[in-house]
């Protein structure tokens, strides 16, 4: 019938400074789903996602969240409609401890999670509740910047790179995380490199090369695409 993504992202285009980075991205991230953006290094993904957050110097094109044009939202308004922003370098703070990250973000929406009910979906982070930012591993620093957003109450989470660095077990993790915040209705933009990881968890996929979308196609299509990707990718 029609119905509107959750997020659609229009004809966006993005600079630094005189540098065109992002040449016309579109996408629709409906309500439930996840969606994994694919592309070789500077293809323009984490610009991508600074762009959605507005935090681009300068930005222009159509982002809409349940129909609210978002283009005039500055990025500390953001969460307030929804959406949510895990950076690639995680942002925790190193001198806090887990339960101290934890208390930090604001709950603007219902359904915000509790530290307890956090402290069920991560068990480790439980365990290392008092230890500060610094002590952590890296595969705890990412699921503290993922639980970080979930206490928020955003319905949308956009991920960058996050297995990055990261050991098969702790990948597996974050995986069975990510499965779980799907089962619980979280809408999901990943920007991920480990097809193996992406496709357990995206149910399509984008392709981009030099700041384009090239396709999107649904996961069941992953093989019959691999070869494609592997090029494009470089990976
Ligand atoms: P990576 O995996 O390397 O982060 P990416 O696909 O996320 O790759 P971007 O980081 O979005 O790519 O970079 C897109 C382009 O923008 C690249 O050409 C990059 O050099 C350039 N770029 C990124 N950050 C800046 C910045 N702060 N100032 C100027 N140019 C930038």
């Amino acid at each position: 019938n029609g119905a509107e993504p959750l997020l659609r992202v229009r004809d966006l285009n993005g600079w630094y400074g005189e540098s065109h980075v992002l040449h016309g991205v579109s996408l629709d991230l409906n309500e439930g789903e996840t969606i994994t953006l694919v592309g070789r290094n500077g293809a323009g993904k984490t610009t991508t996602l600074r762009a959605i957050m507005n935090l681009l110097p300068r930005r222009e094109g159509e982002i809409r969240i349940a129909g609210t044009d978002m283009m005039k939202v500055p990025v500390h308004r953001t969460a307030h409609h929804g959406i949510g922003y895990v950076p690639e370098e995680r942002g925790i703070f190193a001198s806090l401890s887990v339960s101290e990250n934890l208390m930090l973000p604001p709950r603007v929406a219902e359904g915000g999670m509790s530290v307890e009910e956090i402290f069920e979906l991560f068990p480790n982070l439980a365990e290392r509740r008092n230890s500060p930012g610094t002590k952590l591993s890296g595969g705890e620093q990412q699921m503290l910047a993922i639980a970080r957003i979930l206490r928020t109450g955003v319905k949308i989470i956009l991920l960058d790179e996050p297995t990055e660095g990261l050991a098969p077990v702790i990948i597996q993790r974050i995986g069975d995380v990510l499965i779980e915040l799907k089962k619980k209705g979280m809408t999901l933009l990943l920007v991920e490199q480990n097809f193996r990881f992406a496709r357990k968890v995206a149910d399509r996929f984008y392709l981009m090369e030099d700041g384009h979308i090239l396709e999107s196609f649904p996961t069941a299509e992953l093989d019959a695409k691999i070869d494609r990707l592997h090029e494009v990718v470089g990976v």
